[in-house]
């Protein structure tokens, strides 16, 4: 089965302006399946479309016309169930207010309904200790760590990571592809999101090149670094 099916997407944005009006086209009849296990890399530059497509197989934003498919479930039908059994890393996260680390990841624990452990999770992303401040006391990096273990609750069986190395050093580079295979062994689908290669090359088996909206190349990374 496919963990994740796009078929014939195609997204249009209208802008309204006082004189004129135009439309931007960020996705163009994009087809896609990523299998059951894989972690499949999205690559592209930015405003290529990665953003909407994943706002796409959450169902916060609807395509202007195709079919999306997520967990076998049907997006626009029931994106409930596919909420459910996904763990989101949404990029461009800000931490801000007085709740400490722990107390995100409790919440998030609550919100699911599930009985992980948080102590377990922020021990995964090399977080306890730090889990006793307040948010808007961590760097960017700590944000990304801690954003990682909520994605995490649930055990979730796709892993959907918006350029998930953002602010993180080489040892939270690393931490974050150690998860990526952890989850992945556990058999967790992970669709890794990113503008950046070398991201990608380290961890996918296949790769997707999104440019200007149109899927332009879908391969193995190891075909793909041949023609590279
Ligand atoms: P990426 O995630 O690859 O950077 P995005 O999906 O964010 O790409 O953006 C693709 C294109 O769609 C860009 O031209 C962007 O400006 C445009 N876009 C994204 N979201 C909106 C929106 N809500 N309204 C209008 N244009 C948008
Ligand atoms: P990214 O490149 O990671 O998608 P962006 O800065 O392009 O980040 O987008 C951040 C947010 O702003 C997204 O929710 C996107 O949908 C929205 N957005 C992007 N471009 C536009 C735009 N031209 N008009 C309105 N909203 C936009």
């Amino acid at each position: 089965m496919a963990a994740i099916e796009l078929r014939g997407v195609t997204k249009r944005y209208e802008r309204r302006g006082l004189l004129r009006s135009n439309s931007v086209t960020a996705l163009h009849d994009v087809d896609l399946a990523v299998e059951d296990g894989e972690i499949f890399g999205f690559l592209g530059p930015n405003g290529a479309g990665k953003s909407t497509a994943i706002d796409i197989m959450l169902d916060y934003v609807q395509p202007t016309s195709g079919a999306v498919r997520v967990l076998g479930h049907d997006v626009q039908t029931n994106s409930v169930a596919i909420r459910e059994r996904t763990g989101v890393l949404p990029d461009g996260y800000d931490a801000v207010g007085e709740r400490t680390g722990r107390e995100h990841v409790e919440l998030a624990i609550e919100a699911k309904g599930t009985n992980d452990d948080p102590e377990d999770l922020l021990e995964r992303v090399d977080m306890l200790g730090p889990d006793s401040y307040p948010v808007e006391q961590y760097s960017k990096g700590m944000a990304q760590r801690l954003m990682l273990a909520m994605a995490l609750v649930g055990n979730p069986d796709l892993l959907i990571l918006d350029e998930p190395s953002t602010g993180l050093d080489p040892n939270g580079a690393r931490t974050m592809r150690r998860i990526v295979r952890e989850e992945n062994d556990r058999g967790a689908t992970v669709f890794f999101s990113s503008h950046i290669l070398e991201q990608v090359e380290a961890v996918c088996d296949r790769v997707g090149i999104l440019d200007g909206g149109e899927l332009v190349t879908v391969d193995s990374i190891d075909r793909l670094r041949e023609t590279i």
